[in-house]
């Protein structure tokens, strides 16, 4: 006789009753995290070749939750990339904080969706404390509003939409009635050094391209304030803190003033400089971005919080909430903080928790000292590598390190050797027209011993390198 197929949601309620399976999941990420210290930082071959066991097609039948964990841990995560451990120097990619960590799991059971307080009160408040947190920690203008979204390309975009319609408003033009065809013209400025997703976010909002005022940087990768053009109240400046290799800040204390007096908006790119903003030893650099009027940055980078957090924030809560307004008959007014006003998104995990809990477990000191030893530890691999004959090629002002050993076919070959090696892991850039290799340090796990273990492999490599 044939065996009676169950109906599928019958067997995930029972599922869903199962007490076993989160157990089972936390023993899982467990054993994930004893043994990442210890594993090769990037994959090897034998562990990309094991990725082949998910390539099948879909499966007719529905599926063990057990054996699919199992399965997972087994393949997937011997090739992940070791960024929790203290070894991975690649991009700009931040740890993950214990508390934010163990925070995710309980609010990914609760499953809530952001976009609205009727959907979820308790996301709705502490999106509002973690505004009020973050406008306090970074020193900006009071009331200044914050909106949470996957990461500074998204932010990039909706401050930059917001300082777009902003401007058009005060030239008596509502652009999101009337749209950008005839549209009174605004004078976009932009440094050189500017990260791609700012032109991204210029091209998607009609502001890109050849119609740009470019500004040349300075050898850190810094807007030169002698290469401005005249700013005036049509005028969307676009700053930037933390050059996404060098690490270096625009001298925002010599051009927002001279932006703010010409009734120009400012908008500043601070992905993962943004936080020097919240360090006593390390604030000078920021000195003068409070005088902007909109500013992106992550968590998920400098802060160690979990994937994926980004922040846009903005002086004029209108301005904000104007450019991203959503509404439909379904959705009333609730007189409380509707998330999805200040993002792109309408449904939206609540990401704001982990970043609430992130905060809550580093406190004001807590963050200081992150980025400062971030700061610190850079300096420290530099240095080292500096004794070992490689050049270093920027001022180590923040967390980045530009790296070559003097010859580009040496750096090539080097690098691949340092990322081949499973000892640590960076990435490269071309910085002056050089192929470079880029250091990130944006983990609070990496100790003084893990960069005296990676400039070991450096060293190793580029004796490699050399036969
Ligand atoms: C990382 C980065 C971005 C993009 O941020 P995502 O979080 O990856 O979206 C933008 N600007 C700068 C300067 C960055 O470093």
């Amino acid at each position: 006789m044939k065996k009676e197929k169950g109906k599928v949601s019958a067997i995930m309620r029972e599922q869903a009753l199962d007490k076993g399976l989160l157990e089972k999941a936390g023993r899982c990420a467990q054993d994930y995290l004893d043994s990442v210290l210890d594993r090769p930082v990037f994959p090897g071959e034998e562990d990309l070749e094991g990725l082949e066991e998910f390539r099948h097609d879909l499966p007719e039948e529905p599926g063990d939750p057990g054996e699919i964990l199992d399965r997972l841990h087994r393949f997937g995560s011997p090739a992940t990339v070791a960024q929790v451990g203290g070894r991975y120097f690649g991009f700009v990619n931040g740890g993950v904080v214990p508390a934010s960590l163990a925070v995710k799991w309980l609010v990914d059971a609760w499953d809530q969706n952001a976009a609205l307080y009727a959907m979820s009160p308790v996301v709705s408040v502490l999106e509002e404390v973690c505004e009020g947190w973050l406008v306090d920690l970074f020193g900006l203008p009071e009331g200044s509003a914050a909106g949470f979204v996957g990461g500074s390309a998204t932010a990039n975009l909706c401050g930059i939409a917001a300082g777009r319609d902003h401007l058009l408003a005060k030239c008596g033009w509502d652009a999101s009635s009337k749209g950008l065809f005839g549209a009174p013209e605004l004078k976009v400025v932009v440094g050189d050094g500017a990260h791609a997703t700012v032109f991204k976010a210029l091209s998607i909002l009609g502001l890109g391209g050849e119609r740009l005022v470019r500004v040349p940087t300075d050898g850190q990768g810094r807007l030169r304030p002698d290469g401005l053009p005249a700013l005036d109240e049509r005028t969307l400046l676009i700053l930037q803190a933390g050059n996404v290799n060098s690490g270096a800040f625009d001298p925002f204390a010599e051009i927002c003033p001279r932006a703010r007096e010409a009734g120009a908006w400012v908008h500043i790119d601070g992905a993962f400089g943004l936080w020097a903003a919240s360090s006593p030893r390390l604030r000078h650099l920021t000195a003068g971005m409070e005088l902007a009027d909109l500013w992106s940055v992550d968590a998920h980078k400098t802060l160690n919080a979990p994937y994926d957090s980004g922040i846009v924030l903005c002086r004029q809560r209108e301005a904000l909430t104007g450019a991203l307004q959503v509404s439909g008959s379904y959705i009333a007014p609730s007189g409380h903080r509707d998330g999805m006003h200040y993002t792109l998104d309408m449904s939206r995990r609540a990401r704001a928790v982990e970043l609430w809990a992130c905060l809550a477990a580093l406190g004001r000191r807590g963050v200081a000292e992150l980025v400062e030893d971030l700061h610190d530890k850079a300096v420290l691999f530099a240095h080292a590598l500096a004794r070992e004959g490689f050049h270093i090629l920027n001022e180590v002002c923040f967390n980045q390190v530009l790296v070559s050993c003097g010859d580009p076919r040496l750096t090539e070959r080097t690098l691949a050797l340092v990322q081949g090696s499973g000892e640590c892991w960076c990435g490269s850039a071309q910085w002056d027209g050089e192929f470079v290799m880029r250091v990130s340090v944006c983990s609070y796990r990496t100790t003084a011993e893990d960069i005296e273990r990676s400039v070991r492999a450096f060293v190793r490599a580029r004796k490699e390198a050399r036969l």
